[in-house]
């Protein structure tokens, strides 16, 4: 079973990265949010130990998110392994899941860092402007309006929300790319981390990670090994 772990800062395409991994490699992506959500539904015990955290609108302990992972990767379309997006969020989340991965001889087989310097971080996630008399929404690069400043389907002013600029979102990137910050730590000190340029194009961002996997074993099955498996 290959276990990786995707990572990436918000804004940096890891959200994009992983169904594309995830098509390629053959195997499912497991985000918490789903796992919290499908064991809400199922009502499992966990699941209900989870959302007693949520409906009081907190955390859900490590050791529950942890335990709720296991049981995904013990469902038959994870035999051949996931691609984890989500978690863990920090290094003492990365050592729990070890630990418990461990426990079942299994291991994290790679850390993916789609890797994007802060600066680009910012400029990504500081483009979006909206207009003052309905809320359209504009984005400096991927939409921008026809003339600058005003919107496109009413005239009026486009401005940037205080949550939009590129202040505020420099300060609340800071905090969130320290914890990476951890995790990466953690998985170079594993010996486990897989680098890949976040600049670069979507396709060949995921050519290069696809690449990096496979240098470390981890492909999906072709349909030759599968025969050979068989014979
Ligand atoms: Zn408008």
């Amino acid at each position: 079973m290959s276990v990786v772990v995707l990572l990436g800062a918000p804004g940096a395409g890891k959200g994009t990265q992983a169904p594309l991994l995830a098509e390629r490699l053959g195997i499912p992506v497991v985000a918490t949010g789903g796992i919290f959500r499908a064991a809400v539904r199922d009502g499992t015990a966990l699941g209900m130990e989870a959302r007693r955290y949520m409906d009081a609108g907190q955390l859900v302990p490590d050791e529950i998110t942890v335990k709720l992972l296991l049981d995904r990767l013990a469902r038959p379309d994870a035999s051949s392994g996931v691609i984890l997006d989500g978690f863990p969020r920090t290094g003492v989340q990365a050592a729990a899941l070890d630990h418990a991965l461990d426990e079942r001889a299994e291991r994290v087989a790679a850390a993916v860092l789609v890797d994007v310097p802060a600066d680009e971080l910012v400029r990504r996630m500081s483009g979006r402007w909206i207009c003052r008399s309905a809320g359209h929404p504009y984005h400096e690069t991927s939409s921008p309006p026809r003339s600058a400043g005003v919107c496109d389907l009413d005239g009026s002013e486009l401005y940037q929300r205080q949550d939009d600029r590129p202040e505020t979102i420099r300060v609340r990137l800071d905090q969130q790319l320290g914890a990476l910050g951890e995790v990466i730590d953690y998985y170079r000190a594993a010996g486990v981390l897989v680098v890949v340029d976040g600049l670069q194009e979507i396709g060949l961002v995921a050519a290069g990670v696809e690449t990096a996997l496979a240098a470390r074993g981890i492909r999906a099955p072709s349909p030759v090994e599968n025969v050979a498996g068989r014979a």
